[in-house]
């Protein structure tokens, strides 16, 4: 069966995905776009070369016959209109973080996925399927390093433009390791704790860059996170989980190694999109073979809905410069993982 998939949102991340269905991955075609510029859809459309309809409207695009699931690639303050009528049309939506931009929002998602009766939601946290993160969790399930203590975790961008905030370090950056972090432990978040050290120079006026998040799972995992996104030398995310009784550390991404002019040297990525390109595909191959088996897996509404309430306890914890509580409920039988 081949897997007849809707878009909505053809900006950067949504021409991305329409290019893995297209011509990366196996089992789908994209037969729907839509957004709410319709002549970049068109565009896109054009572009490719794809045998897709352009739906001036989202609602149509997700109750055409023909469509089989979602990907939800608007910008996140759309996202949770789409993804409750992809829900009340009962047809599976994989949905791009965030899964709402508000908490309530999420919770709106879940209480309606649980109502409808079964998973059709999977969201866009693509980490989970990087080979490093894997390798990682395999390491520590295995009981390789024994139970986990700390995490030590850095999210280095570059640089970053006039229009990165302060809060963005949480709710653009930071979400990533929320989810990550979570999913390796297999643990909640209990409080949260954000300190900003020495301002660096390279940073715009308005941004307090870097900024060191700390968190406390319910087991009593700590974790600090240091969040600095005008590092300038590259992209770079750095994960060490310290166990019991060993450390077991995130694999660089592979390059070759130089030794030439004197030096011992590797390559560090510059762009975002290079680090985890393995895993988009793997993450959006995922979602098209489970649904083509009829169910949905992978990161969950009642992960999105965690992280939410996780990063606005972080937001909250910039402000006030305290230990903020998170008080989630406990996860439904619904969202045990599989
Ligand atoms: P983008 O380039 O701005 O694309 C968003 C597109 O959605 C734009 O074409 C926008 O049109 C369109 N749009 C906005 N409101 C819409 C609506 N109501 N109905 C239909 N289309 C609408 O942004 P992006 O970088 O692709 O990001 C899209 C989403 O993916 C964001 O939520 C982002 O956080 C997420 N993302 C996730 C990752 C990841 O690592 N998982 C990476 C990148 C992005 P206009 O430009 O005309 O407003």
């Amino acid at each position: 069966m081949t897997l007849n998939i809707g878009v909505i949102g053809t900006g950067a991340i949504g021409q991305d995905h329409i290019r893995r269905c297209s011509f990366a991955l196996s089992g789908a075609r994209v037969v729907a776009v839509n957004d709410i510029n319709q002549d970049q859809a068109k565009k896109v459309v054009s572009d490719l070369g794809i045998a897709a309809e352009v739906y001036a409207d989202a609602h149509e695009l997700i109750n055409a016959a023909n469509v089989d699931a979602i990907l939800v690639t608007s910008w996140g303050p759309s996202h949770e209109e789409f993804v409750l009528s992809a829900i009340r049309a009962g047809k599976p939506v994989f949905c791009e973080k965030p899964l709402a931009v508000t908490a309530q929002g999420c919770k709106n998602i879940v209480d309606a996925e649980m109502a409808f009766g079964r998973r059709l939601v999977q969201v866009g946290f693509m980490r989970p399927y990087d080979q490093g993160y894997r390798a990682l969790k395999a390491a520590i399930d295995g009981g390789r390093i024994g139970e986990p203590l700390m995490i030590h975790a850095a999210h280095r961008n570059a640089r970053v433009g006039q229009a990165y905030a302060t809060d963005m370090a949480i709710t653009d950056t930071l979400i990533h390791e929320i989810n990550v972090l979570g999913w390796l432990l297999d643990d909640h978040y209990v409080s949260a704790q954000v300190i900003f050290p020495r301002k660096s120079s390279k940073a715009l006026a308005h941004l307090k860059d870097p900024q060191i998040v700390l968190l406390e799972t319910a087991r009593g995992t700590r974790i600090d996170v240091e969040v600095f996104v005008n590092c300038q030398y590259g992209y770079d995310i750095q994960c060490e989980v310290v166990g019991e009784t060993g450390i077991a550390r995130l694999p660089e991404p592979s390059s070759v190694q130089l030794r030439s002019e004197a030096k011992l040297s590797n390559e560090i990525l510059v762009d975002w999109k290079d680090r985890f390109i393995a895993a988009y595909d793997v993450e959006l191959q995922a979602f098209i073979d489970a649904v083509v088996a009829g169910r949905v897996g992978g990161p969950s509404a009642w992960d999105g809905y965690t992280a939410a309430v996780t990063a606005d306890a972080c937001v909250a914890a910039q402000r006030s410069g305290k230990v903020e509580p998170i008080e989630l409920p406990e996860r439904p039988a619904f969202y045990a993982p599989a």
